[in-house]
Parts: structure tokens; C-alpha cells; sequence
């Protein structure tokens, strides 16, 4: 058999993956805790009966990019949709970083930002947060002047740690930056304010969003970034020819026309992220405050290995990022529903007493 060796410089990256293990709650991966509409259901099937199979989609998801420029009050020539938000950050690594070319972010953040620039071979440079997860300005204007990045990277809410950047730190990295600012927004629904009042053809910034937590749709996988018209039509360059389906156009479509019942869920889980905190507050737990759908904590009395391992004795999977660089013995739990938010605390007070 001959077998050929993988890239040596990937050879070192781990990759990120979330377990996948059978329980009952399931707060480990942030997606919505609820299925999607019935009423959205019983469309897509039918657009499923309906939909032309032998041909290939619409290339550039037309009528897709006019409903999600509508929901933003954006043009649509300002809108690229992607299969999940994470290939709309490769797709802007690929057309902007590359060999020879730095990409900042600043940890502990989401890891998909470095993990992507290291594939598609840019040089990575890291800055750090402040030891309460907030970002100083002058770190974001010492690593970004320091390293000139093709592109930087911001998330807020910020994965892990719920972290809302204010708009003046990405008002900051916008006057010092040389390239193109992505401000990842996957969480941004739960979170008091956008970037996108920020976006404008003048500025190199993108804002990305995704399909997959507050529309219930992290099976289809769907996501998109607003940005300048000159950036949305360069990115022609390293899309794959008809990347995005004609069912999961249609599909999030579709998801457009119930608006007004994803920002009730979204109340709902935000009132659920208060119980989960003020369950914190009454337990030997250090807890940050979060604009997401979920919350980072820290046990005070036990390590959060043991903790995590407790949780799943109980039938409850959280995160366990007590190995991450930066986050020593934390842990962070998606908000789900009602009852799964009770099996949590109540699992939570037992492995800690
Ligand atoms: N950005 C952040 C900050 C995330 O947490 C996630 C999901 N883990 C993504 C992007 C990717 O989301 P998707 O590809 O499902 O749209």
C-alpha cells in the first residue's frame, strides 16, 4: 500500500472537534436547543417533493442573498451565503491571507480562526485578552501594528468566553488594521449590539453570521458575512462553482419568513442564560458574563475535568475547555431548554457538593 504523507505543516495541527456522545442534554456545541417550525418543516418538504435534482443550483443564491440583505437592510450585493460560517471564514482566509501573510485573533477566542489560516498557510499571531476576558485596545493596536495582518479577526460575542467587544475596540482595529477586519458574529443575536452599523463599501470589514444556532438549522449548514460589494464580488475568486445547494438555498429561504418566532426563542434563551447564572451565583463557581448562548465558568473547588466528568455521569455533556490555553479549569455550558437548563443546575450541585 502506498500511503502519502499529509502536508507537514498540518501535520502538527490537532483540528477541532467537540465529542459527539449519546446523552440525554446536550450542552456542549451551542446549537438552538429546539427543532425549527413545524409550519418551516412541512415547506421544505415540500420544496424538497418540487425542487429541480438534475440541475445545478443558482451559482450566486440570488433570491437567498435578497432575503437575508432584507433582514440586515443591506443590498444584496452585499451579502455571500457559504455552507456554515465557517466556510465563509475560510472562503476571506483564502482570498486575503495565504503564504507569507499574517492573520491576528486575540485568545482565548474561537479556534477555528487560527486553525483555517494555519491550512491555508498564513502565519498565525496571537494576542492576548485580559485576565478577565476583555480586550485592551492597546494590545489590539500593538499586534495589529506589530504584525501588519492580512486579516484580523474579532468575535463577539466571543467564543468561549461570551465576551461583547465594545465598538470602540472594533472601531480601534479598523483605524490600525492594513487588511480586511472579520468580525464573527455567530453569536450576535443574543447580544446587545452588531457591527453591522459599521459595515460600508469605504471599510474593509466583514461581519460573518450563521444558520445554525438561533434559526435551528445547524444540520443544513448555512452561514454568510455582509461586507463592502467590492470584497462580496472578489470573493468570486475562491468559490467553488455552485458551493451552495438549491435545497438549502430554498431551505434558509424559508427560515427567513419566521422572523418573528426565532426572536422569541431567542428571549427564551437569554431568560435561560439569567437562570443558569443565578444558579452560578449560588455555587462554588467562578462565571463570566455572556452575550451568547452560552455561559464560561470555572468550579473553585474541584477541577473542571473532574466536573465535566461528573456533569456526563448525570446524562449532561458540556464543554471541557480546561486544556485550552487561557482557560484553566473552565468549562462552558450551552443554554438549552427550560428542563435541560434544571437537569444541568441540578447535576452541577450534586457533583460539586
Ligand atoms: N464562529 C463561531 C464563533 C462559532 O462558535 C461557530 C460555531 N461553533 C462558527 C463560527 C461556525 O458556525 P457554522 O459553521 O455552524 O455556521
Amino acid at each position: 500500500m502506498k500511503r502519502i504523507p499529509l502536508r507537514s505543516d498540518l501535520r502538527a495541527l490537532s483540528g477541532y472537534h467537540s465529542p459527539q456522545v449519546d446523552v440525554p442534554v446536550r450542552l456542549n456545541t451551542n446549537e438552538a436547543p429546539y427543532a425549527p417550525p413545524v409550519a418551516w418543516l412541512e415547506e421544505v418538504a415540500a420544496v424538497a417533493r418540487d425542487l429541480d435534482w438534475n440541475r445545478y443550483p443558482d451559482r450566486v443564491a440570488a433570491e437567498l442573498r435578497k432575503g437575508i440583505a432584507a433582514l440586515h437592510g443591506v443590498s444584496a450585493d452585499q451579502v455571500l451565503v457559504a455552507n456554515g460560517s465557517n466556510e465563509v471564514l475560510q472562503s476571506v482566509l483564502l482570498a486575503y491571507s495565504g503564504v507569507g501573510r499574517n492573520v491576528t485573533m486575540f485568545s482565548p477566542t474561537y479556534q477555528m480562526h487560527a486553525q483555517i489560516a494555519r491550512v491555508v498557510g498564513a502565519t498565525v499571531v496571537e494576542g492576548v485578552r485580559n485576565a478577565d476576558f476583555t480586550l485592551d485596545p492597546r494590545e489590539i493596536e500593538r499586534v495589529v501594528t506589530e504584525s501588519q495582518p492580512a486579516v484580523s479577526f474579532i468575535c463577539s460575542p466571543n467564543n468561549p468566553t461570551g465576551t461583547v467587544e465594545p465598538r470602540e475596540n472594533i472601531e480601534v482595529m479598523l483605524a490600525v488594521a492594513p487588511g480586511v477586519v472579520v468580525v464573527d458574529e455567530a453569536y450576535a443575536q443574543f447580544s446587545p449590539w452588531s457591527a453591522l452599523e459599521l459595515v460600508n463599501d469605504d471599510t474593509p470589514l466583514v461581519v460573518t453570521r450563521t444558520f445554525s444556532k438561533t434559526w435551528s438549522m445547524a444540520a443544513a449548514r448555512l452561514g454568510y458575512l455582509i461586507g463592502p460589494r467590492w470584497l462580496v464580488a472578489d470573493m468570486e475568486a475562491v468559490l467553488l462553482p455552485y458551493h451552495l445547494d438549491a435545497f438549502k438555498q430554498r431551505a434558509g429561504l424559508l427560515a427567513l419568513k419566521f422572523v418573528g418566532e426565532m426572536e422569541s426563542r431567542v428571549r427564551d434563551i437569554v431568560a435561560g442564560r439569567d437562570v443558569i447564572t443565578a444558579a452560578f451565583d449560588r455555587l462554588p463557581v467562578t462565571w463570566w458574563p455572556s452575550g451568547a448562548n452560552f455561559v464560561l465558568f470555572r468550579p473553585e473547588s474541584m477541577s473542571g475535568r473532574a466536573v465535566w466528568q461528573g456533569l456526563l455521569d448525570r446524562g449532561v455533556l458540556v464543554r471541557d475547555c480546561s486544556s485550552w490555553a487561557g482557560l484553566g479549569d473552565c468549562l462552558r455550558v450551552t443554554v438549552g431548554t427550560v428542563e435541560e437548563n434544571e437537569t444541568f443546575v441540578t447535576a452541577l450541585k450534586e457533583v460539586l457538593a
